[in-house]
C-alpha cells in the first residue's frame, strides 16, 4: 500500500482509539506537553508517516485553529455567542478563501467526503505569506509546517538530528503562541 491514513494505521499496530496515536500512546492530553515521552512502539514505525495525510491533516489543523482563534476554546462548554463566533469565522475564512486563492474548503462533496485533499493543502501553504494573512495564524508557523511537509514529500534522505531540532523548535513556537 502506498497511501494509509491514520485509521489504518491504528488497524495495522492493533491501537484501540482513533485518538491516540498509533506510535507513542500519547492521546490530545499529552499533544501539547513536549516533554511527554510515551514508550515508542517500535514495531510500529514500520508504517511510517503517509505523506498525503500529512499535508491534509496540517492543513486541516490550521483551518480549525483559525476557527477557534476569537474563542480560545477547544473542548469545554461555550456559551451560544461563542458557538456563533466560531461559525461566523469560518464562514468568512471560507469566503476570504474561496474569493482570494480560489480554495473551497470544508465544503462536502456531492458525493462523499471533503475538499480538503492534498491538492488544497498544497495550494494553501505554497504561498505561506498569503496563508498567514488569510488566517492570522503565525507566518513563522505556517512556514514552518510548509518547509516539514516538503521535507518529508522529498524523496530526499532526511538527516534525523537536523530533522528532530527543526520540528521540536516548530512545536514548541506553536505551544508558546
Ligand atoms: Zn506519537
Amino acid at each position: 500500500m502506498t497511501m494509509v491514513d491514520g485509521k489504518i494505521c491504528n488497524a495495522a499496530t492493533g491501537t484501540k482509539s482513533t485518538s491516540k496515536c498509533y506510535i507513542c500512546a500519547a492521546t490530545s492530553k499529552h499533544f501539547n506537553k513536549l516533554d511527554y515521552k510515551g514508550e515508542v512502539n517500535v514495531t510500529a514505525l514500520v508504517v511510517g508517516i503517509s505523506v498525503l495525510h500529512a499535508k491534509i491533516r496540517l492543513f486541516k489543523f490550521i483551518l480549525h485553529l483559525t476557527y477557534k482563534l476569537k474563542v480560545k476554546k477547544y473542548r469545554g462548554i461555550k456559551s451560544k455567542e461563542e458557538k456563533d463566533l466560531e461559525d461566523q469565522t469560518k464562514r468568512e475564512i471560507q469566503t476570504r478563501l474561496r474569493t482570494e486563492t480560489g480554495l473551497l474548503i470544508d465544503m462536502p462533496k456531492s458525493n462523499f467526503g471533503n475538499r480538503n485533499d492534498g491538492n488544497t493543502s498544497r495550494r494553501f501553504f505554497e504561498n505561506p505569506t498569503l496563508a498567514a494573512e488569510l488566517t492570522g495564524i503565525s507566518y513563522k508557523l505556517t512556514y514552518r509546517l510548509k518547509a516539514i511537509l516538503e521535507a518529508i514529500s522529498s524523496g530526499f534522505e532526511i538527516d534525523p538530528v537536523n530533522y528532530e531540532r527543526y520540528a521540536s523548535e516548530t512545536a514548541r513556537l506553536y505551544v508558546k503562541l
